[in-house]
């Protein structure tokens, strides 16, 4: 490997390129992150519910199922370690009327299989007295759930990088990336000091643009690319106290876990995100999508005020899936996918793509056949 400029090259500096490179740094190889934006992590990582996902919900022996569940528990530790502030508040899935009770049934078995630990059904009565106001006739309880702040925990990946001799390049577009003979590509990048450098592993997790990237890598088949579906989904924030303290989600919707409550870390009572599909990044919020807001959160909330929601934020995930195409796994394709040594490309790195992400580095490092990280 000493030939290379460097021994690997992410692209993107979001949570799931910066865990990769924490993932190949621990290893001792040397890693340079190309982020286009000024900053890091402004793409889906800052457009996000910040909430660490216990892994209740997919299939067992999916990729998302595997790594929710293990990259929840390095997260904590993670966090706790680099002193990234938390809360696992815990999560109580909903069932508000009798005929929504096979659905936390399904999902409780589906978690208990995915060894999610703790889980357990109460009824109404108990889920009410634990947190008043709630109207719901049975809950399914996650105590691992919890909400946490991910641009501290990027900055403590970006540290932790730094510390392995790594680099953490803003500003600076991935152009395009030829393979060389014998191994490795030749990386060409933007901005104001446009360079080219020679790697030997190249790690694509550019989230939204993870097609456009994919396709700027020579010799990638274009029919290996999945399609690009853009999800949106708003968020509205209440305006006045939270009335609860754990996260409370109704069953999931088809495509996205639904509409559900958390009160951040600030204390601020936040609800959303809903699913739209759109064909633009377009953050701005249709007011008018508050009265289904108000709708469906009196649902479990009845005594919800009117003219408490006010617009917060929007994110977009990024789908490889349309609206009406049943859920995907994520998409960690190595050279058995698509030909090309040394290239590791993601697709469909949506939620609960922020929970998985250490877990995510860690079966990139692996996929290329880097092994443990040494003791
Ligand atoms: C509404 C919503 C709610 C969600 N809630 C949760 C949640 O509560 N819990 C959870 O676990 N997950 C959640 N997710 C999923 C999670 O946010 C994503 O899976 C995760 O943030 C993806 O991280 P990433 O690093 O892959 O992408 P990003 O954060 O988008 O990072 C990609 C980076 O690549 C950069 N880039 C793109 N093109 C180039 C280029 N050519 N050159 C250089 N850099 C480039 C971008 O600027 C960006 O910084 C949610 C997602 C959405 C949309």
């Amino acid at each position: 490997m000493d030939s290379f400029d460097f021994n690997a090259c992410v692209v993107g500096a979001g949570a799931v390129g910066l865990a990769c490179a924490y993932a190949l740094a621990r290893r001792g190889l040397s890693v340079v992150v190309l982020e286009k934006e000024r900053a890091i992590g402004q793409g889906v990582s800052s457009r996000n519910s910040e909430v660490v996902h216990g892994g209740l919900y997919y299939p067992k022996g999916s990729l998302k199922a595997r790594l929710c569940v293990t990259g929840r528990r390095a997260l904590y530790a993670f966090l706790e370690a680099h002193k990234v502030a938390f809360r696992k508040c815990g999560k109580l899935v909903v069932a508000t009327s009798a005929e929504e009770t096979p659905r936390l049934e399904a999902i409780a078995r589906q978690a208990r299989e995915n060894d999610v630990e703790g889980i357990a059904e109460i009824d109404g009565a108990t889920a009410m007295a634990w947190e008043p106001g709630l109207a719901c006739v049975a809950a399914v309880v996650s105590p691992e759930s919890g909400v946490f702040d991910s641009h501290g925990y990027m900055l403590a990946l970006v540290g932790e990088i730094e510390a392995a001799g790594g680099a953490v390049v803003t500003a600076t577009p991935f152009e395009g990336a030829e393979p060389l003979a014998g191994g490795g590509f030749t990386v060409r990048s933007g901005g104001e000091a446009p360079t080219t450098l020679t790697v030997r592993h190249l790690v694509t997790a550019p989230g939204l643009s993870a097609q456009d990237v994919a396709a700027r890598v020579e010799g990638f088949p274009p029919d290996r690319i999945p399609p690009r579906h853009l999800g949106k989904g708003v968020y509205f924030r209440l305006t006045g106290r939270a009335p609860f303290e754990r996260l409370i989600y109704p069953p999931p919707i088809p495509g996205a876990l639904g509409t559900h409550y958390r009160k951040d870390l600030g204390g601020q009572a936040v609800f959303g995100p809903d699913l739209a599909y759109v064909d633009r990044l377009d953050y701005s919020i249709d007011e008018r999508r508050a009265d289904g807001f108000y709708r469906y959160i009196r649902r479990f909330w009845p005594a919800l005020p009117d003219g408490a929601l006010a617009a917060d934020y929007a994110g977009i995930r990024p789908k490889i899936h349309g609206p009406d195409d049943p859920q995907p796994d994520f998409r960690l394709d190595g050279p058995e996918f698509h030909g090309l040594d040394g290239l590791l490309a993601m697709f469909g790195i949506e939620s609960p793509g922020l929970t998985s992400s250490l877990a995510i580095g860690e079966e990139v490092a692996i996929r290329l056949g880097l092994g443990a990280v040494p003791a």
